[in-house]
């Protein structure tokens, strides 16, 4: 088996375009993606028709819409191919206008307020430049066409048209510096992104018992494990069997898929593994991401899997990330973050170095707030994860040339330094300039930023909505700076290096090479004015409470003041019942599964004189005083007005109370009996082999 040869079959990719269309239909598409000229009725009949008929040879049977509304799941709504002629004969058909636009109404979905009943009319548009798959069924197939969602009134109500709007804003502004600079400018310049995805896969049966897990994601109460990943002896191990056969499985289904896997492996804790895809425009990456989560999970239940995309499901092990790999490049593949080959290159290199830099800088709180919820909260600023300060490593090499730039000095990087490894048939290896740093949030890896504070759940459209917004708007602002300095009567590269000068001078005080773990830079960041959100409702309101946070994504035109209301609002109430539902599970896994354990368990501790009888009890008597403190808390939630207040109460109040509580539940695992305790321990669930 070749999977050159499978890939993509599952997908109305151009080779099938090709031959499907005719070669008038076929240019006029391209154009529409290439150029973004408008379809026309005609073409998206062809297109429509030709469609259909390949999702009929596909054992198609029905169509959707597939869209990415604000809840971070993906949508669909199925609607069959299957009509009626006159006379009550039964025809398969598909018109244009069904693939162009869809009306599912559903106005269930948060809107944040964007839509009130009477309007609650959502479209669906689709996305001609992410190919339409196919969804295999059990019986019969259905028909995906990535789409857009947005209201009546054209506000964005996904997480998609968004970051569209922002993939445009950055192609204006990277095509404006370069100009500027006097570089040739590309007909397009896109965002790449490739995300890793890290997550954990354990026994179904086991997660089946426990509830916290299946109902919020993680577990709410565990001790410690013994083992846990002291020894670490998984990461990057050899794969389990069972695992490796899933990993395959998901891996053949996501070639057919289009989507471009590339990497598997152990991650650090045990049952943890990531995968990662080749990078592709970010448009395609974000909806590859949602259909790779989708598999992963879908596979993982077929072979008695349990897939866990938490952020932090298991309390001392180290969380899931989704390491957000970020650049851009032009239809030539040039990628504008390599250091290039000659003066002129790496010149071009720092000017868009300098200018995400300068993006980190100026929008680390929003940069921050796109990636803030509930379960993320528990991951950042943990001790194997990015802090939730937000700074940039460039390495030292870099971080050298940078501030001899601020003093006026360019140099450039002296040639790449070879690895001696001492081993006479080993290849020379080349030196990566930038030595690895695992503690920054947002790292520059050679070619390419790494962005590591998005969540192991959380789709690809928002955080980069935000960066490439950000990027976009430091881009401009160093195409002002060279602009004026050109007019000042310098010359092409003197204005240039005049420009970088001044704006590293306003912002490389966000470069930090050290260690994001240790106190002393929490210390040196507050100094440094970098700002340190810890939680969710914080980083929330310090971004989209404040207008000057907001204005760069206002003034782009990437979402307007209601988009951006809507998306706080979503964002607020979606932590405050994560955390009431977190709660309520607790409340349920103690009266159903914890209590009846301890009431058994005292009584036979009642046959001993030791003192484990009293520290018991008394831990009995705290987790119970406790529980009821909790539960009065979650009515005096019911009385707060206002998400906002919501999740703040939820942060301040009853978070604390059930880390409380979780000390004593821990507690009193270790000293009970395995027969009585219910809830399958840590070591059970990480399954050590
Ligand atoms: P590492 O994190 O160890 O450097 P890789 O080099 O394999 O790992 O890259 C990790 C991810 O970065 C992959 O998904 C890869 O496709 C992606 N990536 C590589 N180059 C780029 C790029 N120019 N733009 C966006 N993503 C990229
Ligand atoms: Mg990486």
């Amino acid at each position: 088996m070749k999977i050159s040869e499978l890939f993509g079959n599952l997908t109305f990719n151009e080779k099938v375009m090709r031959e499907k269309l005719s070669f008038e239909v076929f240019r006029r598409f391209k154009a529409t993606i290439e150029q973004g000229e408008p379809i026309t009725r005609n073409v998206a009949e062809c297109i429509a028709h030709a469609l259909k008929e390949w999702a009929l040879e596909n054992n198609a049977t029905h169509y959707t819409h597939w869209f990415q509304p604000l809840t971070g799941l993906t949508a669909e709504k199925h609607d069959a191919f299957l009509q009626f002629h006159d006379g009550g004969t039964p025809i398969e058909r598909f018109y244009a206008t069904e693939l162009m636009q869809g009306e599912p109404d559903a106005s269930s979905f948060p809107s944040g307020g964007t839509r009130t009943t009477f309007e609650a009319r959502g479209y669906t548009a689709w996305d001609p430049k992410s190919p339409c798959f196919i969804i295999e069924g059990e019986m019969t197939n259905t028909l995906c066409i990535p789409s857009v969602f947005f209201s009546y009134n054209g506000d964005s109500l996904d997480k998609k048209s968004a970051l569209i709007r922002s993939t445009m804003v950055l192609d204006e502004a990277a095509k404006e510096l370069l100009g500027v600079m006097g570089y040739p400018i590309p007909q397009h310049v896109h965002v790449t992104a490739g995300a890793e995805q890290e997550y954990y896969l354990i026994n179904r049966e086991m997660y089946r018992q426990r509830e916290d897990l299946m109902l919020t994601g993680r577990t709410l109460v565990g001790a410690p494990p013994i083992r846990g990943q002291k020894l670490s002896d998984h990461y990057f191990g050899s794969i389990p069997p069972d695992v490796k056969a899933f990993m395959e499985e998901v891996e053949l289904e996501l070639y057919r898929l289009g989507v471009p896997c590339k990497t598997r492996h152990n991650e650090v804790a045990p049952s943890q593994y990531e995968i990662a895809p080749v990078f592709e425009e970010v448009n395609i990456a974000a909806d590859h991401n949602q259909l790779m989560m989708m598999m992963l999970k879908q596979k993982a239940a077929e072979r008695g899997f349990a897939l866990l995309l938490h952020e932090k499901p298991f309390q001392g092990l180290n969380g899931s990330g989704k390491h957000n790999n970020w650049s851009m490049s032009d239809e030539t593949g040039t990628n504008y973050f390599s250091p290039g080959r000659n003066r002129e290159e790496f010149l071009r290199f720092l000017c868009f170095l300098v200018a995400f830099v300068n993006a980190i800088h100026l929008h680390g709180v929003f940069i921050r707030a796109s990636v803030a919820s509930a379960s993320n909260d528990h991951r950042l600023g943990g001790h194997e994860a990015p802090p939730s300060i937000v700074s940039v490593f460039v390495g030292s090499a870099l971080e050298q040339v940078l501030t001899d730039l601020k003093n006026g000095n360019f140099t450039e990087l002296t040639g790449m330094e070879m690895i001696k490894a001492g081993l006479k048939y080993v290849p020379q290896i080349e030196k990566d300039n930038t030595d690895r740093n695992r503690t920054s949030p947002v790292a520059f890896t050679g070619n390419k930023f790494e962005f590591r504070a998005v969540g192991s759940g959380q789709p690809l459209g928002f955080p980069n909505t935000v960066l490439n917004t950000a990027v976009a708007e430091s881009m401009r602002s160093l195409a002002r700076m060279i602009r004026s300095e050109i007019s000042a009567g310098r010359g092409q590269e003197e204005s240039t290096l005049a420009a970088l000068s001044a704006m590293l001078e306003q912002c490389d005080r966000v470069v930090f090479n050290g260690n994001c773990y240790s106190r002393e830079w929490k210390e040196e960041a507050k100094k440094r004015g970098l700002s340190n959100l810890r939680a969710t409702p914080e980083a929330l309101r310090s971004a989209f409470g404040s207008e000057s946070e907001a204005a760069f994504l206002l003034e782009a035109g990437v979402l307007n003041q209601t988009e951006l209301g809507a998306r706080y609002e979503i964002k607020v109430e979606e932590y405050a019942q994560r955390v009431e539902i977190e709660s309520r599970t607790l409340l349920k896994l103690i009266r159903k599964d914890i209590r009846p354990a301890l009431v058994q368990q005292m009584k036979d501790l009642d046959y001993l004189d030791w003192g484990i009888r009293t520290h018991y009890r008394e831990a009995v008597g705290q987790l119970e005083r406790d529980s009821a403190r909790l539960v009065g808390e979650l009515e005096g939630l019911r009385e707060v007005e206002g998400s906002e207040k919501q999740a703040q109460f939820c942060y301040g109040s009853i978070l604390p109370l059930m880390e409380k509580i979780r000390d004593s539940v821990d507690f009193l695992e270790e000293e009970t009996d395995r027969q009585l305790w219910r809830l399958p321990d840590y070591d059970q669930l990480l399954g050590h082999r």
